[in-house]
């Protein structure tokens, strides 16, 4: 495996050392000092594709096609142990990045709701999140977790929502686009 098999984003700022990085959409960013040549950086990458590979991958697991039939009992109970493990990985990520504290998550495989947050701060997820892209999972994952700055759909809140996640937009639409289908497909 070689660099330059990858797409790589640069980011060079005043930093000493150099730090790679996944997004949620795949993209590998790799963040470099200012005078680190590109060759360092690409023999830097190279080392570390054993890494990228198995993020690579659990990205691509997460990204699962869409149900076209009724999801068995055993099929939805996998999906939610999955939930389990993924979702409040990413609202743990989210809720640090605002330094904000909530209650406790739970997850649930419902008919109509991806996600809330209640009053006490307590969040709850929809487990067929895990049927959507990662980016529209963090993007739910967000918006609750700005609820607790903002119990509301104000002005300031999407300010700030978007300013943790910048493609909120996008995969908002995505799950308008999409969601209704994946609901009724699990649901019947
Ligand atoms: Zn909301």
């Amino acid at each position: 495996m070689q660099a330059t098999d990858y797409e790589i984003r640069i980011i060079r700022s005043r930093r000493r050392t150099l730090g790679l990085e996944i997004t949620s959409s795949g993209e590998i960013v790799a963040r470099a000092p200012m005078r680190m040549s590109e060759k360092e950086i690409n023999a830097f990458v190279t080392e570390k594709h054993k890494w990228i590979e198995k993020h690579l991958t659990r990205l691509q697991k997460a990204r699962e096609a869409v149900p076209e039939r009724k999801l068995s009992r055993e099929e939805l109970d996998a999906l939610y142990k999955k939930a389990r493990e993924y979702i409040p990985e990413r609202a743990q990520y989210y809720a640090r990045l605002l330094g904000a504290d909530y209650g406790r998550i739970t997850v649930r495989c419902q008919k109509t709701k991806w996600g809330s947050c209640s009053s006490k701060g307590n969040l709850n997820f929809n487990c067929l999140l895990m049927l959507t892209p990662p980016e529209v999972i963090d993007s739910v994952v967000a918006h609750e977790i700005c609820h607790l700055r903002h119990m509301n759909h104000s002005g300031e809140f999407y300010a700030l929502l978007r300013q943790i996640f910048p493609d909120y937009d996008k995969c908002s639409k995505w799950l308008k686009i999409n969601g209704g289908a994946i609901l009724r497909s699990v649901h019947g």
